[in-house]
């Protein structure tokens, strides 16, 4: 038995959430997985009724289960902290140390990428430090505010969390056909900071002989990525940058409604889309639920590596291959992409090739 938790969010989180629910019940169904769902409520709706936006218990889910998948959470709404306000992305990545934000972007056969060539990378995004002010302290956050016309944001970089992103970066590029990998730095500024960094991706490096190696300076990557991204292949860089170049890679291929992502660390793993709650979008069931979906694909793929199965795996596969015969027909695709599709219905397209699938390969 493996345990996923399911957690709603705000916005289109919830309508998400129940679309790669159907998807991963078809996974299971098919490929006989053995999930068990176990849901709880976060965002607005836990604030109105626990006071909190992330109560504890729900932390302690989060620790007991094997996986979670997280929806969209609108925390740039939330009350300050001391009302309840909490981001329980960001908590749950650092409580769970979930070091690694694995965040692919690549273009789809049959659905044409409006930069006009096809492309497939993955960033490594450092989770746990750098300038984001609810996890780089030990309590308290990054951000202070000495007086009131001034604030100071602390940013942090170790050792450790540089090696662990860069070692995550070289052991998934070792597995890929192009095996490179490019850091993204700003050490001509941020001299010791991402000095230190690139020490640490520099060490690791140097254990990978098969896989090739190179920095780019993070504003010449945001130009570079416009003009070609079919240059890159696996990006390790620090959390602010890599939140960042993401987005912009994500768009590139296509919509933001593709972007998957991965929160992984040693003992836990959190499937999240990587775009926030679009509250645009909200309760008119035409969010894209692709990016979700695909991002429980990686969770599948994590578990199997952590010892469920190689039918997870399986599982994974056949997710992104129904996701990928869904963008190619409008009718099965959501508007984002020029489609005609309602997150339900493309849901619903997606669950049934999975489930084919799995009844075909154990047939
Ligand atoms: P938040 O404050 O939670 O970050 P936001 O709307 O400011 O929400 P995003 O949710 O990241 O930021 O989205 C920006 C825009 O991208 C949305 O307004 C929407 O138009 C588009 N978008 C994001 N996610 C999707 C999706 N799953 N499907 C289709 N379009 C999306």
């Amino acid at each position: 038995m493996t345990r996923l938790l399911l957690l709603g969010g705000d916005g289109i989180g919830p309508e998400l959430v129940e679309a790669t629910r159907a998807v991963l019940t078809a996974a299971d169904d098919g490929f006989d997985l053995g999930l068990q769902f176990e849901t709880a409520v976060i965002g607005f709706d836990a604030l109105a009724t626990e006071g909190s936006t992330i109560p504890d218990a729900v932390i302690d889910k989060a620790r007991a289960a094997d996986g979670i998948v997280l929806g969209p959470v609108s925390h740039n709404a939330y009350p300050p902290v001391s009302e309840g306000g909490l981001n329980p992305s960001g908590l749950l990545r650092k409580t769970l140390d979930l070091y690694a934000n694995v965040r692919p972007a690549r273009t789809f056969e049959g659905y044409p990428p409006p930069c006009g060539q096809p492309f497939d990378l993955v960033i490594f995004r450092e989770n746990t430090e750098g300038f984001y002010a609810d996890r780089n302290m030990a309590s308290g956050t990054g951000e202070v505010r000495p007086d009131p016309d001034m604030v100071l944001a602390l940013r942090k970089v170790t050792r450790k969390a540089s090696a662990r992103i860069a070692r995550a970066a070289f052991a998934h590029a070792a597995t890929r056909p192009a095996r490179h990998v490019t850091a993204v730095h700003k050490a001509n500024v941020l001299r010791e900071s991402d000095g230190l960094f690139l020490e640490e991706v520099r060490r690791v490096a140097a254990g990978y002989p098969d896989v090739t190696y190179d920095e780019v300076l993070v504003d010449a990557m945001a130009a570079l990525l416009v003009r070609s991204p079919d240059r890159y292949d696996v990006i390790v860089t620090t959390n602010m940058f890599g939140d960042i170049l993401s987005d912009l890679a994500a768009e590139l291929s296509g919509s933001l409604g593709l972007a998957a992502s991965l929160n992984a660390g040693t003992d836990h793993a959190m499937a999240q889309a990587q775009h926030g709650s679009a509250p645009d979008l909200a309760g008119r069931d035409i969010a894209n639920p692709a990016s979700l979906i695909l991002s429980a694909a990686m969770l599948l793929d994590w578990l199997s590596e952590k010892g469920h199965g190689a039918d997870f795996a399986a599982a994974a596969r056949a997710v992104e291959q129904a996701v990928r015969s869904s963008l190619k027909d409008p009718v099965t695709r959501t508007p984002d992409l020029s489609g005609t599709a309602g997150t339900r219905a493309m849901a619903g397209a997606i669950s049934e090739a999975v489930l084919r699938a799995g009844q075909s390969e154990r047939a």
